[in-house]
């Protein structure tokens, strides 16, 4: 087993990883940029290093200084966490490169995921159904484009190869509008991505998004934890994510899981990953994999009382990786609000000091936070200062502690999306289980 672990990474994730080191007994260095000098996890760590100016680009993405302070500090592996460089092919390599081990999939299994055409293919080829579509990039000739689209039918979605976070996606309904739709979507890809390719695919009017969580040591053992409910989004961000997903039967979330798991043992997969499926009329689409561990990895670890990122660990360091299929028991329900530091109205970041933090707590409930009264909320990130996660042996139960511990938790000093939160506990369609992707954007849009 590992001596002592660097965490690439900042906030709640970080904070995380660090619990899960001390529990296994490893040590641990924080990297952390200037904004983030004096947030008490870091000071919670081994060791700290400061890896730069509070800009990311200088920081956490600053590659060359992250595994210079491996090497200060003698780490002997490194967790990159969730966005950053968590999925940066050329980052695992140069970490491997270095003598570290790099705690999450092999390079080439995080760069043949990281490009969507590729990783469609590859998902064909395991026998994982995917969303109907051009067979890889879109090509140079108009006519040709405009055939692919005709016979996928209307509405299609232009989609970069090398997207991500929600961009590079564009929705086209008629014919008219297609081809200004490739031409503007591959130029805003060569620009934001570093790779012009786009494809093609039906776009889906109402599913639901529903992930399987796997885990897998790099070779003939794969297993899958069961899947998420992540429908609840605004402009493609998640925003509440549960397990399991209402309403679906067990046997058609059976039949993907196994696909998953064999995908994984098809590519030698290695560590933890998410396989994220658009879910409509009983059918199951995939869409990306995800090569990391997730946020919303924390509902998944209520129901089956597996910790995830100990796993990782585990089989990062080579141990024997002794799960199971017939080891996974889904127990419960459990669901995860993300809690922003923002305008819940306008969605305006909000950051400042909190000058006051009430964290809930009782039965079933979990926080994972960094944050506490006088931290200071740098402008420089993400938003997200917390998850609350519930837990419930039904889903009516997790909904409930979820209401009660809301109205406990109270934020001072900076504004948060827990109004938000609170609002849609509430709501009709949520109690009931199984809205779309769109049902919050268009709940928003009603808003008086
Ligand atoms: P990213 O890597 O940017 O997150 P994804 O491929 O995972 O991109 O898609 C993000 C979101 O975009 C999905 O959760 C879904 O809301 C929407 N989306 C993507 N593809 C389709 C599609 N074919 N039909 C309908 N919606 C889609």
């Amino acid at each position: 087993m590992f001596e002592k672990i660097l965490i690439a990474n900042r906030g709640e994730i970080a904070l995380r990883i660090q619990r899960a080191c001390r529990e296994l007994g490893i040590k641990t260095v924080v990297v952390h940029s200037e904004a983030d000098r004096d947030a008490k996890y870091v000071r919670l760590a081994d060791e700290s290093v400061c890896i730069g100016p509070a800009p990311a680009r200088d920081s956490y993405l600053n590659m060359p200084a992250i595994i210079s302070a491996a090497e200060v500090t003698d780490a002997e592996a490194i967790h990159p966490g969730y966005g950053f460089l968590a999925e940066n092919a050329d980052f695992a390599e140069r970490v491997e490169k270095s003598g570290f081990v790099f705690i999450g999939p092999r390079p080439e299994s995080i760069r043949l995921m990281g490009d969507k055409v590729s990783a469609k293919h590859a998902m064909i080829a395991a026998g994982v159904p995917v969303v109907p579509g051009s067979e890889g990039a879109l090509p140079d000739d108009p006519q040709e484009i405009q055939r692919i689209a005709r016979e996928v039918g209307y509405p299609v979605i232009i989609k970069a190869a090398g997207g991500g976070g929600g961009r590079g996606m564009r929705v086209v309904y008629t014919e008219a509008a297609l081809l200004n739709a490739v031409t503007m979507t591959r130029s805003e890809a060569g620009a934001a991505f570093n790779n012009p390719e786009v494809y093609l695919e039906k776009f889906l009017e109402n599913p639901r998004h529903i992930e399987i969580q796997v885990l897998a040591d790099g070779g003939r053992n794969a297993v899958w934890l069961g899947e998420r409910d992540c429908s609840m989004q605004r402009r493609h961000q998640k925003v509440i994510e549960e397990a399991p997903a209402p309403g679906i039967a067990r046997r058609l979330i059976e039949r993907i899981g196994e696909r998953c798991a064999e995908a994984c043992r098809k590519i030698n997969y290695r560590g933890a990953g998410t396989f994220e499926f658009l879910y409509e009329n009983g059918e199951f689409f995939f869409i990306e994999m995800n090569t990391r561990i997730q946020v919303e990895h924390t509902v998944t670890e209520m129901v089956t009382g597996i910790d995830l990122v100990q796993q990782q660990i585990l089989i990062a360091a080579g141990e024997k990786f002794l799960l199971r299929q017939r080891d996974v028991v889904i127990k419960g329900h459990s669901i995860e609000c993300r809690i922003n530091a923002e305008d819940a109205f306008k969605f305006t970041p909000s950051p400042g000091r909190i000058t006051s933090w009430h964290a809930p707590g009782g039965p079933g409930v979990r926080l994972d936070s960094h944050v506490y009264t006088g931290y200071m909320v740098p402008p420089n990130y993400d938003s997200m200062i917390a998850k609350l996660i519930t837990y419930g042996d039904t889903r009516q139960q997790a909904i409930a502690r979820m209401e009660i511990a809301l109205s406990e938790m109270a934020v001072e000093g900076v504004q948060t999306n827990i109004p938000l939160h609170r609002e849609l506990m509430q709501d009709a369609r949520f109690v009931e289980g199984g809205t779309s992707i769109h049902y919050l954007e268009h709940k928003l849009s009603q808003r008086p």
